[in-house]
């Protein structure tokens, strides 16, 4: 199964990924990381948006079984 993952140690709570996929990505308002908030059916084109524009790339579309 793909899913999403966002690594706290290197995200700076940008939100950049929240504004451009808000249905996957959210921002923890005590951390202030982003976190997924719901896994997406399918990896669109707004997730893989919101993977790119990451500035410190801390996010990974992981296989698993
Ligand atoms: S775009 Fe990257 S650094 Fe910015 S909030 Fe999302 S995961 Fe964190």
């Amino acid at each position: 199964m793909t899913k999403i993952k966002v690594d706290p140690n290197k995200c700076i709570g940008c939100n950049t990924c929240c504004l451009i996929d808000p249905d996957t990505f959210e921002l923890d308002t005590t951390s202030y990381k982003a976190i997924v908030k719901q896994q997406p059916a399918e990896i669109n084109d707004k997730t893989k948006s919101a993977v790119d524009s990451c500035p410190v790339t801390a996010i990974s579309i992981v296989d698993e079984p």
